[in-house]
């Protein structure tokens, strides 16, 4: 039984071919997309199950998400980065704007909360929050940091 079930492939399968070299990715789930996929299409295919129900729906759940008028989890992060700045504020008016990795830490500024962050060709990485852009350089273990405003 289990030998005839793996010797029976489907011809569709077999001539399907399948790259990635555009690099696009589902925008919710962040999976790589089929460069076979219509150019319009931004998410996964969506999944049915066998009654018809949808048990894979990227786009729907993207879609619903930034539909809520007020979203939790955005708030969240926008009440997390106001009061990373609030940090950065109150360090930067005791320290200047040259710190040490202890300053940050003292000061409980992680740069992993980041809002995004960018690691240049000489190793100084940017940290970019809403009110100040941190640039670190590892080597001398010094924190430089610029408002944005
Ligand atoms: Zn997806």
């Amino acid at each position: 039984m289990d030998v005839q079930k793996k010797s029976k492939k489907p011809m569709s399968q077999s001539t399907e071919i399948v790259t990635y070299h555009l690099k696009r990715e589902c925008l919710y789930c962040g999976k790589p997309l089929p460069d076979q996929y219509s150019k319009k299409r931004t998410y996964c295919k969506e999944v049915r199950n066998e009654s018809g129900t949808l048990i894979k729906d990227c786009k729907g759940i993207y879609n619903r998400l930034l539909d809520q008028p007020e979203l939790e989890v955005h708030r969240e992060i926008i009440k997390e980065h106001k009061t990373v700045d609030e940090m950065i504020e109150a360090m930067v008016a005791k320290k200047g704007s040259v710190v040490s990795t202890a300053d940050l830490n003292a000061y409980d500024i992680q740069l992993t909360s980041s809002l995004k962050y960018k690691i240049s060709k000489n190793g100084t990485l940017e940290s970019d929050f809403m009110k100040y852009t941190i640039i670190s350089n590892p080597n001398l273990n010094t924190h430089k940091i610029y408002s944005n405003g």
